[in-house]
């Protein structure tokens, strides 16, 4: 077999890549509301030091790269990150994950450097739940405006990402399964995965398999031949619908057995899993002016290290790292 792949002959061709653990929100299940340690900025990679790391990883065979945080434009200046990744060739697929606060902003120019689609993360449609859930923030008119603009300057499929929770959001199934049938909207409901210490409890959590029940009251479900992504989720369509519903279920059907992807962290750590918490630190190889070739082999090594599965099922969460400094 060409290309990267790990101990488990699974082909690794996709990067996620933290730009940083700072986000302008304070998500329920992500982040706590207060007392987050932050990074220096000397302790987060520089733009030149990611494109580094992608150069490398894109010889040894990556070429999708998803660009994550925190939230990846509190961070200034991306656009001329996605430029220089853009610039290199053998990268073919550029998105962004965001919870597109800012995203009205930038669209444009992410577009113009390079972006080709990005993911907005959006769990309610009502104002007063929405600044619930992010503790921040009464600017859900911001987000559902950046997704109009992402839509029109091209940064297509635009999926919207929904973490499902009981007693929380799931009044809101129809309203999100709505948006894809009058709005051509692509909504994702991801089943919520529970970190030690973020306020949300076992009682929210709503399987993919309860969700997609109650929406089916709505219709039939009509899966998707040609699914619209490349990643984890498994899509269907309500009968005439332009947009799509996806189901993603790291918990109660783990999809590790397809795992493309490895994870930098916005330290300049490398991550085989999301949920486990390994991991081989690229930054101070960086910094000590390493060559491409030890980079290679760092990167391969860290390949090397990527688990069967996660164990998340039993329990188990990383513990030294919150989501928003790993990328979720
Ligand atoms: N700030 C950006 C955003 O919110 O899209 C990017 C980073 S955020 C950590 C990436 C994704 O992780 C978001 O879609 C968020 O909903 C998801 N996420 C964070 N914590 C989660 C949890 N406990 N369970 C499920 N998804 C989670
Ligand atoms: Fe910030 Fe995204 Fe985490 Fe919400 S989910 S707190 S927006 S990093």
């Amino acid at each position: 077999m060409t290309g990267l792949s790990d101990s488990f002959q699974r082909p690794i061709d996709y990067l996620r890549i933290s730009v940083t653990d700072r986000c302008n929100l304070r998500c329920i299940y992500c982040m706590p509301s207060e007392g987050v340690n932050l990074l220096e900025h000397e302790d987060i990679l520089s733009y030149e030091e990611i494109y580094h790391v992608a150069q490398v990883a894109a010889e040894l065979g990556i070429s999708k790269i998803r660009i994550t945080g925190g939230e990846p434009l509190a961070r200034l200046g991306l656009s001329s990150l996605i430029k220089m990744l853009a610039s290199i060739d053998l990268i073919t697929d550029i998105s962004l994950t965001t919870n597109g606060l800012l995203l009205g902003r930038y669209a444009a120019e992410l577009k113009q450097a390079g972006l080709r689609r990005v993911n907005v993360s959006l769990d309610t449609l009502k104002p007063d739940k929405f600044k619930f859930i992010t503790r921040q923030s009464d600017k859900l008119d911001d987000v559902l405006e950046s997704i109009e603009v992402a839509k029109a300057v091209g940064l297509n499929p635009v999926k919207i990402n929904v973490v499902a929770m009981a007693g929380i959001n799931d009044d809101e199934l129809f309203d999100f399964a709505a948006k894809t049938i009058n709005d051509g909207w692509h909504v994702r409901f991801i089943e919520l995965m529970l970190p030690v210490g973020v306020s949300t409890t076992t009682a929210q959590f709503i399987s993919v398999t309860d969700i997609r029940k109650k929406l089916e009251q709505l219709g039939d479900l009509e899966p998707c031949v040609h699914g619209i992504g490349n990643g984890p989720a498994k899509y269907f369509r309500f009968p005439e619908a332009n947009g799509t519903v996806g189901f993603i279920t790291p918990v109660s059907e783990h999809f590790c057995y397809l795992c493309n992807r490895m994870r930098l962290t916005s330290d300049g750590k490398l991550r085989p899993c999301l949920l486990a918490d390994d991991e081989i630190d690229l930054k101070q190889s960086l910094r000590n002016g390493a060559s491409s070739e030890r980079l290679k082999l760092l990167i391969e090594e860290a390949v090397a290290k990527k688990p069967l599965h996660h164990n998340l099922a039993e329990g188990y969460m990383p513990k030294d790292k919150p989501f928003s400094q790993v990328g979720g």
